[in-house]
């Protein structure tokens, strides 16, 4: 209150909402540390490295210093209980009494937590799915007729309370009833959603002691509502905030959903008494949505106009319009990322060797944080005020679209010259005969999914190339060692169909976004994937051009070593899409075109250097697939036609995979179908085989390997098992269509296990046939 300008406001608006509203917040912020150091420190404890009082303060000072930056920043509500020792699900199950029995003989909490999220001797752990269309993974609650919930808020009372000793305007956020519960598993026929009445008063008490701890504003955040509800579940969603807001002591509720339009359910929200509600402003909601619903005018309205997903600098401009027409339909207006910043790095002050004209295109979290600050003081104070900020991204921007990097005629005009007949094949039939005949394989050809284990040796390559201790020469004979260990392992244990094993390769969409033109690489743009592990995706910024072949020499040399056929071993581009910062200058389907007209390129020189087989992997397929119904159509069909046009270039002769997993594939059944692959391997072992007769239903008629083999598990699985598998496999797919293969790569595996659980398929698949 000691800012007059900031009073004036104040007083403008407490008319409206009755509460003190804020002008400029995000929705959560990142927790695995600016360098990793939670990451590190968690590891060190799993270790037995350093002991929980040392975890809790790297993870303190983690909280402050960010707490405080973001306080320093101008954000006069800051969100706090987004940190996590794992992740935000779990951490609901937590505060709720909501883990599963089979953790609650563990006496220490740091250790239960632990159980429930990586399991521990002979507990399994909760299973892990994505977070939405993102890729970040939360772990999924368990809901069964034993669970009996209750109230745990010590995490978030004491965030809060440290918060509030380091003066900063905090505002606790936890998971809403809502979607903990449709995001949870019901065990034993359990219904989660039912259990809602349960959660309400434990809610309630948490809002009360919430409010008596000193919080004026909580979150509870809701992205489920932005998926396809029954309007019966836009009712509950409106009766629970319609009770929730009935706690008799509670601060301020701000409802957050993120990634879609709300849709129906923001009409349902915007009828209760609850105090704000935040809205994506980045995924499709227009201002005219808020417009058309007039209990907004008494809301707070959290305009996420500054995207928390992607890397690029806001267009302010833009935004600035926006907020303009919001102002008319709202009660109060605050600028708030659309989500969470969870789901980008920390700042780009961490990058050093970024080409200057991209980085100036870019905002990473710390960024996108001074974007909100700018658009919020130039609502205040006019846009005068932010002038140099609106003249720099002004700037940025021109210098993105003048960019000719962002236009390549020659790719544009291939990818336009390409006949209708680019991405479709001769029949499957046709193919198939050509291929019997080329590669003269055994019934129940035996193969692998393409990674061999990450040895030391392979560790210790990469880091001495890194630290110049070697040249690239010794680099690659190196590697070339490794194929030819992995080739002469393959060849002993008898293998039909072989692999090079990917030891040249850091990850599967890294190791082409290098040698792609349109891609960058960060040096420390990391991002939590799950628990401590973390992703560097690549971001595409330009037109995609394929400088020369990526993997021929590899691959060609693999081969050389035998007369089996090696399979070429590429990444989809979908899969490279969805695992990389992508444009957002043009549609993601012509982005997809373009990478894929990279792969096909690739395809055939492979095939030009005599390789007969050739494996394009789409375990992300699934992952992109839109939230709500209306919306999938169109990227199926988008991202099939991708897949087709990487994969149609090669001739009738040349065997093409392809390879999924994470997912369940329910609702890409039919896409799978589509890729036309000659043979297609699928985490299947999991599932128990289900998978084959989903695919039958959808008429799929190729070939296909359902994994026998869960390679999660360091377990060896048995001669028996597999064969068991095999024939439960036999019973849906007839044996001249079926292939033999582990669930997935096999890098994350020691040499030992794979060798020996390698042995017993092989023996399996003779056995069987
Ligand atoms: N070919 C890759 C490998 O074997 C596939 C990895 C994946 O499916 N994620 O490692
Ligand atoms: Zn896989």
């Amino acid at each position: 209150m000691a800012v007059p300008c900031d009073f004036e406001h104040w007083r403008l608006i407490v008319t409206v909402t009755s509460r003190t509203p804020f002008t400029a917040t995000v929705l959560g912020i990142p927790r695995i540390g600016p360098r990793r150091e939670l990451k590190r420190a968690i590891e060190s404890y799993w270790a037995g490295r350093i002991d929980a009082a040392e975890l809790h303060g790297v993870a303190k000072t983690l909280r402050s210093d960010q707490l405080t930056a973001l306080r320093a920043a101008g954000l006069d509500s800051v969100p706090v209980g987004t940190f996590s020792y794992y992740d935000q699900v779990l951490d609901t199950a937590v505060l709720l009494g909501a883990l599963p029995p089979r953790v609650a003989g563990i006496a220490d909490p740091l250790e239960r937590y632990f159980a429930a999220a990586r399991g521990a001797e002979s507990i399994e752990p909760l299973e892990m799915t994505k977070w939405f269309d993102t890729n970040y993974h939360y772990l999924v609650p368990e809901i069964g007729s034993d669970t009996t919930f209750s109230l745990h808020p010590e995490k978030i009372l004491d965030e809060l309370r440290e918060a509030l000793e380091l003066g900063v305007p905090a505002r606790p956020v936890v998971v809403g009833p809502l979607t903990f519960l449709k995001l949870a598993k019901g065990i034993d026929g359990v219904a989660p959603l039912s259990r809602l009445g349960e959660l309400v008063p434990l809610y309630r008490e948490l809002l009360r002691q919430l409010a008596a701890a000193g919080a004026e504003w909580v979150q509870l955040d809701e992205p489920v509502l932005v998926t396809d509800l029954s309007d019966d579940e836009i009712a509950l969603a409106a009766d629970t905030y319609a009770q929730l807001t009935q706690a008799p002591q509670r601060p301020a509720i701000l409802v957050a959903t993120y990634f879609g339009r709300p849709g129906a359910a923001l009409a349902a929200l915007a009828g209760t008494e609850i105090d704000a509600i935040a809205v994506d402003f980045t995924r499709g909601t227009t201002a005219d949505d808020i417009a058309a619903i007039p209990a907004l005018a008494n809301k707070l309205l959290v305009a996420g106009v500054v995207n928390g997903r992607n890397v690029w600098r806001t267009d302010l401009d833009q935004a600035l319009g926006t907020l303009g027409t919001l102002l008319g339909s709202t009660g109060a207006l605050a600028v708030s990322t659309s989500s969470s910043l969870l789901h980008v790095p920390y700042s780009l002050s961490a990058e050093t060797d970024l080409d200057p004209a991209l980085r100036s295109w870019l905002a990473f979290g710390a960024e996108k944080v001074a974007e909100v600050r700018s658009l919020a003081t130039a609502l205040r104070a006019g846009t005068e005020a932010v002038a140099d900020e609106l003249a720099t991204a002004r700037a940025a921007l021109a210098s993105r679209r003048q960019d000719p990097r962002l236009h390549n005629e020659t790719v544009r005009a291939r990818l336009d010259s390409l006949g209708p007949d680019a991405d479709r094949r001769a029949p499957a039939e046709e193919r198939r005969v050509l291929q019997r005949e080329r590669l003269d394989l055994p019934p129940l050809p035996t193969t692998t999914i393409g990674s061999y284990p990450q040895t030391s040796a392979i560790r210790k390559a990469r880091a001495a190339l890194r630290a110049n201790e070697i040249g690239v020469e010794e680099y690659n004979r190196r590697m070339r060692a490794e194929i030819d260990a992995v080739i002469a392992l393959q060849e002993r244990l008898g293998l039909d169909v072989l692999v090079h094993g990917e030891p040249e390769r850091n990850d599967m969409v890294q190791y082409f976004a290098e040698q792609l033109d349109g891609f960058a690489a960060t040096a420390n743009g990391w991002v939590q994937s799950y628990g401590t592990r973390c992703v560097r995706p690549p971001i595409l910024y330009g037109d995609v051009v394929r400088r020369e072949p990526m993997t021929v020499e590899w691959i060609s040399y693999a081969q050389s070593l035998t007369d089996k056929p090696v399979k070429g071993m590429l990444t989809g581009p979908v899969t490279i899409l969805a695992w990389s910062f992508v444009r957002d200058d043009q549609p993601l389907a012509d982005s997809a075109r373009q990478v894929a007209l990279a792969i096909r390129d690739e395809t055939i020189d492979l095939q030009s250097a005599g390789i007969r087989v050739i494996q394009v992997d789409e375990p992300a397929l699934r992952e992109l697939l839109p939230l709500r119904a209306e919306a999938k159509p169109d990227y199926l069909d988008w991202s099939v036609r991708a897949f087709r046009l990487a994969t149609s270039g090669v001739s009738d002769a040349t065997q093409i995979h392809t390879h999924l997993c994470y997912s369940e594939f329910g609702e890409v059944i039919d896409a799978i179908a589509a890729l036309d692959a000659d043979v297609t391997s699928i985490e299947a072992a999991r599932s128990r085989m289900e998978v084959l007769d989903d695919l039958n239903a959808a008429g799929f008629h190729l070939g296909v390997g359902p994994g026998v083999y869960d390679i999660h598990s360091p377990r060896v699985p048995s001669v028996e098992e597999i064969t068991t598998s095999l024939r439960a496999a036999l019973k849906a797919v007839p044996a001249d269509r079926l292939w033999v293969n582990p669930d997935c790569g096999l890098k994350t595996r020691g040499p030992a296990e794979v060798e020996a659980a390698l042995a017993n398929m092989v023996q399996a698949a003779n056995a069987v046939r």
